[in-house]
């Protein structure tokens, strides 16, 4: 079982994630990718630069032929994985979290990030032979990943309508990765830019990196100040999004993810995926569509790798937190393919109608202290009760057990001495009563 590698990647603070614990793990990475041509991508946190020069070193010094993208989004970096036919991408990125913070993210030459379970496979790597000095890789960079990434969301959308209708979007770069492309983006699109926080800083100066509700109160006053459209904002690496309508309302990342199918199973036909933490409004948008929902573990690369197996099949990926997968540009969760085509469905209508579209459901989440093996007593209770009582459930992940109109999960958490029991439903009342029924029995 893997050591350092967490549901996405090997995680930590400076003094943990250190330059020579980077070139250890490059070099296994390399060797795990066979000594082809590897991508390296990064962030703009401050540590990003060491730990660059340490992963290069590792991976050419075991024979990788490296490029180096510079600064640029994850979804840049895993777009151009097929565009430059590489093995594979190490995207230096510790994503929402706080900037201390800084991880190595791997993704394989189909675009799917290595989970847990594959980064055991890499540690097994983690002794082994250096290149001869005449084998060792060679070293270059490339500078217009961005730009590539820009034309290829450019060709999806409807360039022309959102030109002719020119939407007025307030941008929040959270001063993170967004910068280097956002405003370049949704100007090259036509959209009136009105820009937040768009100053690379791997301090994170502007807001925390999370887009969470309270985090992008500033978005939110702008849009209404400026009487925009709508508001845009996107975590440190720009996988993950989040929207205001114009009425200055926050859209939490799994109705982001509703909207998208709305747009897009509109216009083409396919199945959607996403995890199971996410709102029953995706199921009730996908079935109005006739499109079947694939559950799969919390996690991106689990997504990604449902996406992959389903092929033609799948038209959409998404989760509740925001990241939402467009197959047709690549695997990788891509928040500004989503934001573009929020610019595109603006052009129909705005977003608040949009949003009259979805279902309402209410959400109540808490936490249930308990320890290791503990945890999993109470999942097992919990698996127990609805296979006596036939309900249905799911448990790819914890127990997700849906009802006609609500639905409840029981899961163990990954970083923290509980279990978390999250239930939505369409009253607040039912979903207290939920958790609370679900409490009893997971506590026995
Ligand atoms: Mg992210």
């Amino acid at each position: 079982m893997s050591h350092y590698f967490g549901t996405n990647g090997v995680r930590g603070r400076f003094d943990e994630l250190t330059p020579s614990l980077a070139l250890k793990l490059a070099q296994a990475i390399g060797r795990y990718f066979k000594g082809g041509k590897v991508l390296v991508a990064r962030d703009c946190r401050l540590t990003g630069p060491i730990l660059r020069s340490a992963v290069i070193s590792g991976l050419s010094s075991v024979g990788c032929e490296t490029i180096d993208l510079g600064v640029v989004s994850s979804p840049t970096a895993e777009f151009m994985l097929k565009r430059l036919e590489a093995d594979g991408c190490v995207i230096i990125t510790a994503s929402h979290n706080t900037p201390e913070w800084n991880a190595l993210k791997v993704v394989d030459e189909q675009g799917i990030a290595v989970s847990r379970e594959r980064g055991g496979d890499i540690e097994r790597l983690l002794e082994g032979d250096l290149a001869d000095w005449d084998k060792v890789g060679a070293i270059s960079s490339h500078g217009s990943a961005t730009q590539e990434h820009i034309d290829a969301i450019v060709e999806l959308v409807d360039a022309d309508r959102i030109m002719e209708r020119e939407p007025r979007l307030v941008l929040d770069c959270g001063n993170g990765t967004a910068s280097v492309i956002a405003e370049r983006l949704f100007k090259k699109l036509g959209c009136e830019c009105i820009m937040l926080n768009e100053d690379l800083d791997g301090t994170f100066p502007g807001r925390p990196s999370e887009p969470t509700e309270r985090n992008v109160q500033g978005l939110i006053r702008k849009v209404k100040a400026e009487k925009a459209d709508a508001g845009i904002a996107w975590d440190a690496d720009g996988d993950r999004v989040i929207f205001v309508d114009e009425m200055g309302r926050y859209i939490i990342g799994d109705k982001a993810f509703a909207l998208s199918m709305l747009w897009k199973l509109g216009k083409s036909e396919g199945d959607v995926v996403t995890t199971v933490a996410t709102s029953k409004a995706v199921e009730d948008v996908a079935s109005r569509f006739g499109s079947a929902v694939h559950y799969t573990a919390i996690g991106a690369p689990y997504l990604s790798e449902r996406m992959h197996e389903l092929g033609d099949g799948a038209a959409l990926g998404g989760e509740e937190v925001g990241g939402i997968i467009w197959p047709e540009l690549s695997l990788a969760k891509d928040g500004f393919m989503t934001g573009a085509k929020l610019a595109e469905a603006l052009c129909e209508k705005p977003l608040s109608a949009w949003l009259d579209e979805l279902p309402v459901y209410f959400n109540v989440k808490i936490k249930v202290p308990a320890k290791g093996e503990e945890k999993d007593e109470m999942v097992g209770r919990v698996l127990r009760y609805a296979k006596a009582k036939k309900l249905e459930s799911i448990d790819v992940d914890g127990v997700r057990v849906d009802f006609k109109d609500a639905w409840v999960i029981v899961r163990p958490s990954g970083t923290e001495d509980c279990i978390r029991i999250f239930a939505e439903a369409k009253t607040r009342k039912e979903a207290e009563r939920l958790v609370e029924e679900f409490r009893k029995i997971a506590t026995g």
